[in-house]
């Protein structure tokens, strides 16, 4: 009996891999597809690099996913989510936008800390919490980064944010999401004013190297470099004053 025990315990079969960060499961690789691919395909080192995990191990990943019906993998173009799959990581993507939200807003998380702790938390939620936390939030249409928040159904309405970078002098714009959520540039950021919902006036588009000057409302100026810059998607404001 006990012999029977250790061997179901110790069998190969019932093993699990304990070794293994939460960032390389199943539904980190379909986030990460949809994040790097859309609705095409995202190559295996695109995918590596953003799991931090090696090659062959995105590989093994593909296959398997590719078995569960929900990627369509060519080994040289990478993987492309099917329907399922995408309908899987919107599930994921929904809940954790979600959770980042109900964070900030009644937590007291700042915006540089809610991704990480969402990261932990989107693993271990049911859709009936995330359907609740919906509710309290009063279905909120994006994220505090100003991502879009897919809805109960898998729908996404789709962003017409423009990068801040195709702006030009003397045009209003409306910040609408940082593409980034590492804690020091949104710390950065954060500190100069600078987060969806703040409107700017374009002051200069630097040509030679890409920094652009934008005055907040207040007539607070500030010039952002290229990297930086090219991280913030806007929407234009009508020029009408007032
Ligand atoms: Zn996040």
């Amino acid at each position: 009996m006990i012999a029977g025990l250790a061997s179901l315990i110790f069998s190969p079969m019932t093993s699990l891999p304990l070794t293994q960060p939460p960032s390389s499961s199943v539904g980190d690789y379909l986030k990460a597809i949809w994040e790097i691919g859309g609705s095409g395909a995202a190559s295996t080192s695109d995918v590596a690099t953003r799991l931090l995990v090696s090659s062959a191990s995105v590989t093994n990943m593909f296959g398997r996913l590719q078995e569960m019906g929900l990627v369509r993998y060519e080994r040289y173009r990478g993987a492309a989510l099917t329907a399922r799959g995408r309908a899987e990581a919107l599930r994921l993507v929904r809940r954790h936008r979600l959770i980042e939200t109900f964070l900030l807003e009644h937590l007291g998380y700042s915006w540089q800390d809610v991704h990480e702790e969402a990261e932990r938390l989107e693993h271990v939620v049911s859709d009936n919490f995330t359907e609740r936390l919906a509710e309290l939030l009063g279905h909120p249409e994006r994220d505090p980064h100003g991502d879009p928040i897919p809805a109960a159904d898998g729908t996404l309405t789709p962003d017409d944010s423009r990068p801040l970078q195709e702006s030009e002098a003397g045009e209003r714009v409306r910040i609408s999401r940082i593409n980034h959520e590492e804690t020091s540039v949104l710390t950065y950021l954060g500190e100069l004013g600078i987060f969806p919902g703040k409107l700017f006036e374009v002051k200069e588009v630097r040509g030679l190297d890409g920094v652009i000057t934008v005055e907040d409302e207040e007539g607070a100026a500030h010039s952002l470099g290229g990297p930086l810059a090219g991280l913030i998607l806007v929407q234009r404001v009508p020029d009408k004053k007032g």
